[in-house]
């Protein structure tokens, strides 16, 4: 698979290219940073008016960080999950990022970022 740098983010947005990434071993942790930059700009954008910059909200799990006061996760940790998707899905409102991957995928992501390469392959191999 190859990859233009320029539209590597675009290219990841698609869930299809995403789960091909994780099989080929090509996703890595440096697409996750740049998926959760993304969405970070949406979120610190405030068009949903929930945008809580400093965890001051009374719903904020972790104080002194940027949260969503809807649903009080800590954005740092809310981007990254690539199972998980804006807040406002949950209040059936139009949200402004979506996940990109399933729970079970994502799991596996994690799975294959943590194993070392000869564990990937051995995996890989089996039925
Ligand atoms: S997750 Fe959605 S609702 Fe929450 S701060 Fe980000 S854009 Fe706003």
């Amino acid at each position: 698979m190859k990859i233009n740098p320029e539209n590597l983010l675009k290219v990841w947005k698609s869930k299809g290219q995403i789960l091909e990434g994780i099989v080929n071993k090509v996703f890595k942790q440096d697409h996750i940073e740049e998926i959760s930059a993304e969405r970070m700009s949406i979120c610190s954008s405030n068009l949903c008016g929930m945008y809580d910059p400093d965890g001051s909200s009374e719903r904020a799990a972790v104080k002194g960080q940027p949260a969503c006061a809807g649903c009080g996760c800590a954005l740092e940790l809310k981007t990254r999950c690539l199972s998980c998707h804006c807040h406002l899905k949950d209040i059936n409102q139009h949200p402004l990022w979506e996940a990109v991957v399933s729970p079970a995928e994502e799991t596996l992501l994690r799975e294959r970022m943590t194993q070392p390469d000869g564990a990937q392959e051995d995996t890989a191999t089996q039925g």
